[in-house]
Formats: structure tokens, sequence, C-alpha cells
């Protein structure tokens, strides 16, 4: 028997809080979100392979099921009156099963774009948004051409299911070339040239459901090992480079008819040069520090537009700066948290993630200063209070 729809919401009908959303994944985004969408009186079920999760802790129904499973996913869908996800590697199919039922913020068409680095990248440069030089690499012979083009260092990514890093080789040579073609055990790739930037920054924007456009002004980041490590708000970028970077993400979300939240992550060159390196669909690692420091979360923000409620303010009561908390400070036991609790300013936020195995995001803590550089050195003082003697 087919199963009954809810009656679809039309574009301009608010959800309003007593409804309940459906999350498509179940990590620390999905946690984040889930919590504000609580606290605005809203019901959420999450939808992923695993149990005891992150997002479920916090949920009405945990669902555990393989995003493979279409019947599961119909289920899911039917029960909810919005449908959204917190990171991009799910199926098309199961996205386009679940928008039979309920409406998927953002769009399918946004999450397919996205979560492949090829058709990223493609629509970028179609669209003549700065981006790095890259070529399509299907074959060791499409490599080394790929690499006559742009010179060297490149860097080789797996077009799909890549993330902090992971499927990706830097070459420095043509001789590093059948090493690095290896690596990617048949899958289709990208080569891009690597560039030497001089820092990294990503603007993090929400559009609503009537198309209005929000920003978060330009946060800096520095990566570990390929891993975010810090972000800092605001950015010590010059004004033209903060309009530029602002200007980009408000257009990407309008030509990608984002409803929801969607991350651009920059290169920015000693020359002011922006380069778009990434978008992600969703809240972001860099936007975390939004939470405390900013009057509408991140969170919250992607609630609202999914939602098709007004967006609120994405003004930054203070500077602001976040540190990563990986599951490699649990190397000698558990972290002294009173310590970094020590710090009146600074909040710590866990995942409820049971298993600390090192590069693994297990939380975050945020510190609010008189200025950005304050805020680093605060929070990287709490992180470290975190290994001393309890
Ligand atoms: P990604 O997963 O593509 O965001 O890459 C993770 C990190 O690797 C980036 O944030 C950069 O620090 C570094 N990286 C990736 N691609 C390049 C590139 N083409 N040139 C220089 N650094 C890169």
């Amino acid at each position: 028997m087919p199963l009954a729809r809810r009656a679809m919401p039309s574009a301009n009908q608010p959800i309003l809080p007593g409804s309940t959303i459906g999350v498509l994944g179940s990590g620390q985004l999905g946690r984040m979100f889930a919590m504000a969408a609580r606290r605005m009186g809203y019901l959420v079920h999450t939808f992923s392979p695993e149990t005891d999760t992150p997002t479920g802790q916090i949920s009405d129904v945990e669902i555990t099921a393989a995003y493979e499973d279409l019947d599961a996913v119909r289920e899911f869908a039917r029960d909810v009156d919005v449908v959204t996800f917190e990171f991009e590697n799910i199926p098309a199919s199961t996205v386009e099963t679940a928008a039979e039922f309920a409406p998927v913020r953002p769009s399918g068409v946004v999450l397919q774009t996205a979560q492949h680095r090829l058709r990223e990248k493609t629509f970028l440069s179609k669209n003549n948004f700065p981006v790095t030089p890259f070529r399509h690499v299907r074959s060791l012979a499409e490599l080394r051409a790929g690499i006559n083009d742009l010179g060297t260092p490149v860097v080789l990514k797996t077009a799909g299911f890549g993330y902090d890093g992971k499927g990706q080789t830097k070459i420095n040579s043509l001789d590093e070339c059948e090493a690095a073609f290896a690596t990617l055990g048949g899958q289709e790739a990208v080569l891009e040239a690597f560039v030497d930037f001089e820092r990294e920054v990503s603007v993090i924007a929400a559009r609503g459901v009537n198309g209005e456009v929000v920003h978060y002004g330009v946060i800096e980041n520095v990566h570990e090992r390929h891993i975010l490590d810090c972000s800092v708000a605001p950015a010590q970028v010059s004004p033209e480079v903060a309009r530029a970077a602002t200007e980009i993400a408000e257009s990407l979300l309008t030509q990608l008819d984002v409803v929801g939240v969607l991350c651009v992550e920059f290169f920015l060159k000693r020359d002011g040069a922006l380069y778009v390196n990434e978008l992600a669909p969703r809240p972001h690692n860099s936007g975390h520090l939004t939470i405390d420091a900013n009057v509408t979360s991140q969170f919250e923000q992607q609630l609202r537009a999914v939602c098709g409620l007004p967006l609120g303010s994405t003004d930054l009561m203070s500077p602001a700066a976040m540190a990563n908390l990986l599951g490699d400070l649990w190397r000698d036991g558990e972290p002294n948290w009173s310590a970094a609790c020590a710090h009146p300013n600074v909040k710590l936020h866990l995942y409820g993630k049971h298993e600390p195995r090192a590069g693994r995001k297990m939380g975050h803590l945020t510190a609010r200063a008189d200025t950005s550089a304050a805020a680093l050195k605060l929070v990287q003082a709490a992180r470290e209070a975190l290994n001393s003697n309890q």
C-alpha cells in the first residue's frame, strides 16, 4: 500500500514550531542543529546508519537504516514536515525519495553539485567564479597531461566522498605520478594547481525561501594536517577582500537557488586574489563560533531558512575564536575539563561521541574577547589546559 503523505507546505507557508524536522546524517552538525530546533519548539527525527549518534542523542526519534534503504527513507520522510541534511555524502536516490514526501532544503541539485568536486568546480568555472585551475583525471595518461598543463606542485583529489584532506595527494614531480594515481583505487579524480595561499578564509551565508540572503562576514581558518584547527572572526582582511568574498558567497547562494546555509571556503593569496576551494551546503565547522558570538547561530539560521521563517540577525557580538578538540587530546586519558572551564569567557561544546580516535572531531571550545587575536590566544590557552594535570 502506498504510504500516506503529509500535506506538502507551499513555498511561502512557514513550517512553524511544533512541526517535525527530518535530518539526514547524525554527526555534530546535526546535533547542534537539533539543539537549536528543540529550543525553538520543533521536533527532530534523524536518519543515518548508526545508533546512539551525536544527533540521535538530541533527537525525538533516531532512525537507524542504510541510506540506500529507500523503504526506510520513505517512512522517515512521511513523518516529517521538511527534510534537511548535515553532511554531503548522501546518495541522490535517498534525497529524491525523501522529496516525494516532504520538501528537501537545500535541494538535491545543490547537494549533488557540492558532493562531487568535479561537478562543483565545473559549476564554479562555468559561472565565472574564481576557482583553482583544475583537470579531470580518469587515467594515468590524463594525470600526466594534467601535470604538464598545470605544472607542479599539484594536488590530486578523489572527485567524490572526500573531506578533511581524505583522498588527497600532493604531487611534487612527474615521477610521483604513478604512486599518486594508485592511491585513487580506480576512482575518478580532480587534479588541482597547488595554491600558495597567505590565508584560508570562509564565508557562511544563508538564504530563505523568499530569496533573502544574509552572511556572517569573513572568518579566518587555520588547518593542521588538512583538518580545521582554529577559526577566528572577524578575519583580518582588507575591506575590499571582505566585500569580494561576501559578494561571491551571496551570488553563489542565489545562483544555486540554495534554501538553507552554504559555506564557501576560499584560498586568499598575498595579492588579495580569492579562489573558491570548496562549497558545503550546510553549517560548517568554521561557523561553530556563531553559537556563542553571533545573535543568531548558523544552526538556528539553517532552521529558520528551511522552515521559511524570517532569517535572524548575523551580528557578531564580539570578536571570537574556536578551537577544535580532536580525539588526540584523549591520548593520556580524559582531558582536564575544569582547567578549560576556568577561563570565564571560554565555552565548551562536546558532541557525545564515545570513542576518541585520533583526528576525530570530539568537540570544540569558543572564546570571546576584545580582539580576534586575544580570542585566539585565549581559546588556544584553554585547549592547552585540557592536557594539564587534574
Ligand atoms: P579540501 O578537503 O579540499 O578542503 O582540502 C583540505 C585542506 O587541504 C585545505 O583547507 C588546504 O589547507 C589544503 N589544500 C587543499 N587543496 C589545496 C590546493 N589546491 N592548494 C593548497 N592547499 C590545498
